[in-house]
């Protein structure tokens, strides 16, 4: 078992679910479409899986006519982290929802919409049933990160008393690694936690 299942997806509770079809009504991704659809053709199966369900609206207006809420918190978040790039922001809906806002494709889903929300991370509507869930695993994140830093601060002292350089080079791999984590959470703001 992959620690992605074991530390995330296993632990997320699918009963949070309201099964209010939102977050297959409107949805954007960090690629621009034209990237996307380049990623489609030479067969990147995540770009693959996620054309084969979902259909970009003609224009950010017509995204907003589906769900206003929804356009509205993922601009509103693009622009707080820095990322709102409105050239290539496009939004797109999936071909299986029906009225009731059911799937019409469930058996066969793909993995994506299996896995969604994918991360602490991922931005989901406002109101979904996992906001709250999302909320902690995100501080827990956060916690990780604050004990790697104290952790740096410590490898630190132990360096200034240190003479052997066997020592400093386990120091120095040690801190890379450390590094390395704390660096994986920068697109999320780690420098300031
Ligand atoms: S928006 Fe949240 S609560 Fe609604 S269907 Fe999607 S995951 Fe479930
Ligand atoms: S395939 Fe089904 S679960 Fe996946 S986005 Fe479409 S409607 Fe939602």
């Amino acid at each position: 078992m992959s620690s992605y299942e074991e530390n995330y997806l296993n632990l997320r509770p699918q009963s949070l679910c309201k099964m209010c079809g939102r977050c297959c009504k409107v949805v954007t991704t960090s690629t621009p479409y034209p990237k996307l659809l380049e990623m489609f053709e030479n067969g990147y199966e995540p770009a693959v899986d996620f054309l084969s369900i979902f259909e970009p609206f003609k224009s950010v207006e017509d995204a907003r006519k589906a769900d206003a809420g929804v356009v509205d918190n993922i601009i509103a978040l693009l622009k707080e982290d820095g990322n709102y790039n409105e050239d290539e922001l496009t939004f797109y809906t999936c071909k299986y929802l029906q009225e009731d806002n059911k799937c019409s494709n469930y058996e066969n889903r793909p993995k994506l919409c299996r896995h969604c929300p994918s991360t602490p991370w991922s931005i989901v509507p406002p109101g979904c049933g996992f906001e709250g869930w999302l909320f902690w695993r995100r501080e827990e994140d956060k916690q990780k990160i604050r004990r790697a830093k104290e952790e740096l601060l410590e490898l630190k002292l132990l360096r200034k008393k240190t003479k052997s350089p066997e020592s400093l080079k386990r120091i120095d791999i040690v801190e890379q690694k450390i590094q390395k984590n704390i660096d994986a959470y920068k697109k999320y703001g780690s420098e300031l936690w």
